[in-house]
């Protein structure tokens, strides 16, 4: 982040601008939204500019910015759509003390001005660092079009309600009052009644609230996905925006964490395959304790919570404690996986079943089960599958696998860094070793990526003929 986003207060205080234009006007029109005292300085100014002048708006300086001119100022434009003066004008007000934007040039200036929606007192200000004014343009007719245009009253109203609103116990309770406001028993009320109405519907709502029984915490066992925020599900969104408490897994990214509530507790549990974590008993009763403080609780799991999860054991220990607790599903490794190589998990033809493994099990794996699944088109799709390729290998090439019989491994699955490694039965071990990976990795067995599999099946019908 090369820009940090703050809010200034610039009520009462002096903005100064140079220049008389179009650039100018549309800064203008920004600033005289602000309480700020706008000053310009310009010899030759648009005739709107001269207008607002007239009416108050602003004070007009109908001359080119000297020494001086910019003294006190908190802000300071450089809008004379001319390179020279900007540069000349840019220096005066630095001297003067003044933070300088220099219009249209991003490396003269000190800060910059972003997209803006206006809801005052709710105000969103969208920036790209000059990247990608189109973007923050296509972002803004976005929020435009989401928020309704009450938002702004409905917050002032609000926020001369907030004291009254403390007769609910902080908290999750006062959350759902204020979300119920703001989203459905607010715009409703304006609706039917217009802004006026307002006042006696806050009203109505906050008792119908402390009517409410205080409930008690609740768990959802979230599924997080295999790391890509895009492959979230809405409801497990949802439940982000909601948790007081999110308890994750090492394995859940980074992003999908900053999508949780800003005032949530994060509670990591590091929880891998074979690095050191928190004990499953700990996990159970941080999960038992924050929901019996009348917490929601979001258990964040990578992938799918009911796949290699250990989810049981935490349902387990939720249900002895009486504490209510949903699943909400996510995209397991092996979906998001088979995608990247362009395959299906079950083809015609092909396997009409497939198997997910975890690598950690398989030294109790049956004789009967490698036989099964040494048969020809099998797939397997194993999970913490890394430490136990050798074993894989050897296992697999005794009852009679075909050693040609593809490999795919996936790390990184619909991730930026992810990586695919694409072998055979024969060269398995060697090839993981090779490739020497350090994230969570998916192993195919029996699946080839579509380009490679293609080429197999050409060679082998060569062989055929
Ligand atoms: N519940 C998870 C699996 C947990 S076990 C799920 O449904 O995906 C952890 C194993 O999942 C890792 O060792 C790895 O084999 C696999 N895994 C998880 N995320 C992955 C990713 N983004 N890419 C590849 N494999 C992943």
């Amino acid at each position: 982040m090369q820009h940090f986003p703050v809010f200034m207060a610039v009520a009462g205080r002096r903005i100064v601008l140079s220049g008389g234009g179009e650039a100018a006007l549309a800064k203008l029109r920004l600033l005289l939204k602000t309480e700020a005292h706008v000053n310009v300085f310009a010899a030759q100014a648009d005739e709107q500019i001269i207008k607002w002048a007239a009416t108050g708006k602003l004070t007009l300086h109908p001359r080119p910015l000297e020494a001086g001119d910019a003294m006190c100022a908190a802000l300071f434009y450089a809008a004379n759509e001319d390179e020279a003066e900007d540069a000349r004008v840019a220096d005066l007000a630095h001297r003067d003390g003044a933070l300088v934007n220099v219009v249209d040039n991003l490396a003269d200036s000190q800060f910059i001005t972003p997209a803006i929606v206006d809801r005052d007192p709710v105000t969103i200000a969208i920036g790209t660092e000059g990247a990608a004014p189109v973007l923050a343009r296509a972002i803004k007719a976005d929020l435009e079009a989401k928020l309704p245009a009450t938002l702004g009253p409905l917050a002032r109203i609000g926020k001369g309600f907030r004291k009254m609103a403390e007769a609910l116990p902080f908290g999750r309770a006062r959350r759902e009052f204020w979300g119920d406001y703001y989203f459905q028993a607010g715009p409703k009320a304006v609706e039917t009644g217009g802004i006026d109405a307002v006042p006696a519907a806050l009203e109505d709502l906050l008792q119908s609230h402390l009517a409410k029984d205080a409930r008690s915490g609740h768990v959802d066992l979230v599924g997080a996905g295999p790391g890509d925020p895009d492959l979230l599900t809405l409801k497990a969104r949802k439940a982000l925006d909601a948790a007081d408490v999110v308890v994750y897994d090492r394995l859940v990214s980074p992003e999908i964490l900053e999508l949780a509530r800003r005032e949530a507790i994060m509670v990591d549990v590091g929880k891998t395959g074979f690095g050191p974590s928190a004990s499953q008993d700990t996990i159970n009763a941080s999960l038992v304790k924050h929901a019996q403080d009348g917490h929601h609780v979001v258990r964040l799991k990578s992938g799918d919570a009911t796949v290699f999860g250990r989810l049981d054991e935490e349902i387990d220990a939720l249900e002895a404690a009486d504490i209510q607790w949903r699943i909400v599903p996510g995209i397991t490794a092996a979906s998001a996986a088979v995608a990247s190589i362009g395959q299906s998990l079950t083809k015609r033809d092909r396997n009409s079943a497939v198997r997910f493994l975890t690598g950690h099990d398989m030294q109790g794996f049956a004789d009967h089960d490698w036989r099964a699944l040494a048969g020809s088109g099998e797939v397997a799709a194993i999970y913490m599958g890394k430490r136990a390729a050798r074993f894989v290998q050897g296992r697999m090439l005794m009852h009679g696998a075909d050693p040609a019989t593809p490999i795919t491994i996936v790390e990184n699955a619909s991730r930026a860094d992810q990586r695919i490694v694409s072998t055979t039965l024969a060269l398995f071990a060697s090839d993981l070793d090779a490739a020497n990976l350090t994230g969570p990795a998916l192993t195919f067995y029996g699946l080839a990526p579509r380009a490679a599999a293609a080429q197999i099946e050409t060679i082998s019908k060569e062989v055929a003929l």
